[in-house]
């Protein structure tokens, strides 16, 4: 049967490109957006995302996080690549800066843009590995026998289609010292409708153990729709985490960041990463300074148990693992 397993490709069409369209949608006044700002990242925002904002209102959590704006032209000393990946990119669509795994960019587009984002600089077009790049990866992985661990990363991995991801799965499978298959994806949280049964198949038959990381940055961003495609992820026996980014306007008090937590508990998922944002181009005005980011973290380990308290964490150029704050 083809089950809807490709249904979301036509939901991800009819998202909305620009954020004239967002703001028309939500009753919304133009001069919210500078379309100047979406010349240097494109708008792009799911319908299901956008129906969970709430209409008439600016500062709407949902909103801030996809809205391009004027601020992200302020002149700024944060840089395109903050985290200077290029350097640890020994192959077209490898990353291999962690010890133990590497992260896989396939694929520089996601079914969101996120104003944020630490890849709105990134160079996918020239690292897309295309079918020849899919030899070389596989063979640095088969020549470096630490690798246990491979990271589906993007942009959005889930913007693969299933057969090409299935493709991966196959040959992988071959590689025996690879143990663990992890997706990082918001698509779970922005077009649920992607965790279809094809690739849920895949994950749960599989001789991988496997992750699946989501990204979900505050509790409006879950309803029914995200609860159905975590329950199915679940189903097929993955660990599934989420990681969130700490943002000035959205996401930074202490209630809002401990309801994150309990309402992702409610839908099987554990808290894995709280990130301080990357200091990229653009996105400055959702930083936060570091000392305000610690007490807020203080604050929310009052008010949660052990088991749902994130991470604090921050990437660094230069550091092969992610540095934990200490507070
Ligand atoms: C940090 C990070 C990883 C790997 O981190 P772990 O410490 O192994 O969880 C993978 N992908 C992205 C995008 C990251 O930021
Ligand atoms: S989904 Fe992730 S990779 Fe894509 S724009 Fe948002 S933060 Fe960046």
């Amino acid at each position: 049967m083809r089950d809807s397993s490709d249904n979301w490709q036509k939901i991800l069409s009819q998202g909305f490109r620009t954020a004239e369209q967002l703001l028309d949608y939500l009753g919304l006044c133009l001069s919210c957006s500078d379309p100047r700002a979406e010349q240097e990242f494109a708008s792009r925002i799911p319908l299901g995302f956008a129906k969970r904002m709430k209409k008439k209102d600016p500062d709407d959590p949902l909103l801030l996080q996809v809205l391009a704006r004027k601020e992200e032209l302020q002149p700024t000393e944060y840089i395109e690549d903050p985290l200077k990946e290029k350097q640890y990119n020994p192959v077209k669509g490898l990353i291999h800066k962690y010890h133990g795994r590497i992260l896989l960019t396939l694929t520089g587009a996601c079914a969101v843009n996120c104003r944020y984002c630490f890849r709105r600089h990134f160079p996918y077009e020239e690292n897309n590995p295309g079918r020849k790049g899919q030899d070389d990866i596989l063979d640095y992985i088969r020549r470096n026998k630490d690798i246990h661990e491979v990271i589906f990363s993007g942009g959005d991995p889930l913007m693969l289609k299933d057969a090409l991801l299935e493709e991966w799965f196959i040959k992988l499978e071959n590689i025996q010292h690879v143990k663990t298959l992890r997706f990082h994806s918001r698509m779970p949280i922005v077009l649920p409708e992607r965790i279809n049964e094809h690739f849920c198949r895949l994950l749960a038959e599989s001789r991988f153990q496997t992750v699946v990381v989501i990204h979900c940055n505050h509790p409006n961003e879950l309803d029914e729709q995200v609860f159905l495609a975590c329950q199915k992820l679940k189903k097929t026996g993955c660990q599934l985490l989420n990681q969130s980014v700490l943002l000035r306007g959205v996401n930074d008090k202490a209630q809002i960041l401990a309801e994150l937590s309990h309402r992702l508990f409610a839908y099987g998922v554990l808290p894995y990463y709280l990130h301080l944002l990357d200091k990229v181009k653009g996105a400055e005005h959702f930083d936060m300074e570091r000392q305000q980011a610690i007490q807020l973290f203080q604050e929310l380990q009052l008010l949660l148990p052990g088991y749902l308290l994130p991470r604090l964490a921050q990437e660094l150029p230069d550091r092969p693992s992610k540095t934990l704050i200490a507070v």
